[in-house]
């Protein structure tokens, strides 16, 4: 029971910092975050409480090409920057395209669900 309280309470710990953070976090980057507060915890709680934060839906993972996978408590569908130079990642704040959807279906006559685009090129930082 004790060890039932402590994985949730990692659980909540791990979703608090990721939906406080803008910047995509890795794996990596939230277990160094939960150590500083939580030092008993492990990479592998981390992972497996991630999983279980996917699985019910609060958070999701997304792979930018780097073979990381971040993630972000922005569960709904939108459309990222990636600076190539600094790997920041950012949410782009423009509503989703359905248009695409459609397009690709009167093409291939597929059953499209949902699409997904990543911008890459510098961001205003790193573009001087
Ligand atoms: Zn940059
Ligand atoms: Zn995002």
């Amino acid at each position: 029971m004790k060890t039932e309280r402590r994985t949730s309470e990692q659980r909540e710990k791990i979703f608090s910092i990721i939906k406080g953070s803008t910047s995509h976090p890795s794996a990596q980057w939230i277990y160094d975050a939960v150590r500083k507060e939580m030092p008993s915890v492990s990479m592998g709680n981390v992972y497996r409480n991630i999983r279980i934060l996917i699985e019910e839906g609060r958070i999701q993972g997304m792979d930018t090409g780097d073979g990381i996978e971040h993630y972000e408590a922005v569960t709904s569908p939108h459309y990222h920057f990636i600076c190539e130079k600094c790997d920041l990642i950012t949410d782009i704040s423009m509503p989703i395209m359905d248009k695409l959807d459609k397009k690709v279906i009167s093409k291939t006559g597929f059953k499209v669900k949902r699409h997904r685009i990543e911008f890459y090129g510098l961001c205003n930082n790193c573009r001087e």
